[in-house]
Parts: C-alpha cells; structure tokens; sequence
C-alpha cells in the first residue's frame, strides 16, 4: 500500500506563500515512488495552488479541502459543499478533525452526514477520530474511538469508496507530544480491526496517524505496519520540513 503524506494547513495561508510552498516544494522534488502526498488548505486557496502545482509538480501533491456541509447547496453562508471542492480541485476532504469537534461543537451525527456527502459525490473522505488526555488518562481511549467509528460506519450504506481513517489523539495535535509509535500502533491496530469486523471490505483503509508528525520522528511511526500514512499540521506549513517527511516516507516504500 502506498504511504500518504498529508498536510493539513488549517488557518494559514497567503497568496504569496501558497507561491513560496509550491516552488520550495519544486526544488525539492525528486521521485517519490509509493508515496501520495496530500495538501489540505483552507477553501480560499485550494484553485491558486491546483494552479500553481499543475504548472511545477504536475501530477505529484492531490488536493483536499478542510471540512464540506453535507447539503449540496442552499442558503448556508460561509459553508462550501463536496461539488465545490471537485470543482477547486480537491479530491479529499477532512471530516471530523478534533479542532471541529472541539472548537465548533462538531457531533458524530454532523460528521457522518459529512462523511456521507463526500463519498456521494466522489471525494475521499479522511474520518478523523482520536481521544482527549482525560479519555485516555481514564482508560477510555478506544471506547472513544470506537464510538467515532461506528456512528459514521452504521451509517454508510454505499461503502467508504477510497476514503482513509486519521487516528488523531487529541492530546498530540499542535502540542509537540506525539504519540509513541506502539501507542499509535496499538490504536491503529484496534481500527483496523474494528472496521475489518464491520465488513472485510474495511481491512483495506488507509490509516493516517496524525499529532506532531515531524521530520526526526515520522520514519519511525511509518515503519509502524498499521500505519499507512501521517496528517500533518505545523510541519506540513513548510516546504522543506514538508519533504523531508515525504523523502522518509519514500525511503521506506521503496525499501
Ligand atoms: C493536525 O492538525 O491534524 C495535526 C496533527 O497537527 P500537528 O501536526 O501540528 O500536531
């Protein structure tokens, strides 16, 4: 399977940096067989960097958008829906991110219906799911995640198409703590199976761990075998630290 390389921008961009990353990332450049690296920035700057990468790296980042409302159009300012996002130039979008759960009072019922949207319209969804400090201080960590699994999955009945799972636990996301590679293992194996028992079909979703993934500590949580791929926050920001990361990716795909 190949290894995904993710990074999600959230609120940071510029005309002038999209420019900047874009041509950073150029210089960089060179095979990176096995790998797909994904670049999810806000809604704004999605066609500047389709544009950009089409022009540098012709065929090489794929494109996703932060969040869609589930509805295909309407009367819901500031919000932008799955046909948008194919029409930017995305093909993944993000679902359920904790600082959606968190700061924008996200439920599982709204993410599914997100999660849902996607697949009917052909974007890949990346389900994100993780626990909070106190959930796992409580022991509770996988019940958590097993609650955000199964109130999407009860709900697909058109399968997950090629969409990816993000183990994001919550306590290592922007706060420089990752989680140790058996830590992300041990839950990452737990997803895999949990989905493999919903249908087969599931044992074959990618599984992108994310929470201050940076250069000196991806090689190690990719060499993990349930790790398929990483969803990266501040160091996906830079061009240079960007590529590192895909570089160890690519070093152990083609290994
Ligand atoms: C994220 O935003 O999904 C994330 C994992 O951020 P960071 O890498 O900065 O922890």
């Amino acid at each position: 399977m190949a290894l995904f390389v993710a990074g999600n921008w959230k609120m940071f961009a510029s005309r002038a940096g999209v420019t900047q990353f874009v041509d950073e990332l150029a210089s960089h450049w060179h095979t990176a067989d096995g790998v797909v690296p994904v670049v999810f920035p806000p809604t704004g700057y999605l066609a500047q960097l389709q544009t950009e990468l089409a022009a540098k790296l012709p065929g090489c980042v794929a494109l996703g958008g932060q969040r869609i409302h589930p509805e295909p159009q309407g009367a819901f300012t500031g919000e932008s829906s799955a046909a948008m996002m194919l029409d930017l130039g995305a093909s993944w979008v993000l679902a359920g991110h904790s600082e959606r759960r968190t700061l924008f009072g996200e439920t599982d019922e709204m993410v599914a219906a997100q999660v849902k949207a996607a697949i009917v319209a052909g974007l890949k969804p990346v389900l994100c799911v993780g626990e909070t400090l106190a959930q796992r201080q409580a022991g509770e960590a996988e019940q958590v995640v097993a609650r955000q699994l199964d109130s999407v999955f009860a709900k697909l009945d058109a399968g997950f198409g090629e969409g990816a799972v993000a183990y994001e636990p919550v306590w290592a996301i922007g706060t420089g703590e990752t989680a140790s590679p058996d830590q992300a293992q041990q839950m990452h194996a737990f997803v895999r199976e949990r989905l493999s028992a919903m249908d087969a079909k599931l044992a074959e979703v990618p599984l992108w761990y994310g929470g201050s993934v940076k250069p000196d500590n991806a090689a190690e949580l990719f060499a993990a075998p349930d790790i398929d791929g990483a969803l990266i926050g501040g160091a996906s920001l830079a061009a240079a630290s960007f590529w590192q990361i895909i570089e160890q990716a690519a070093g152990l795909t083609s290994a």
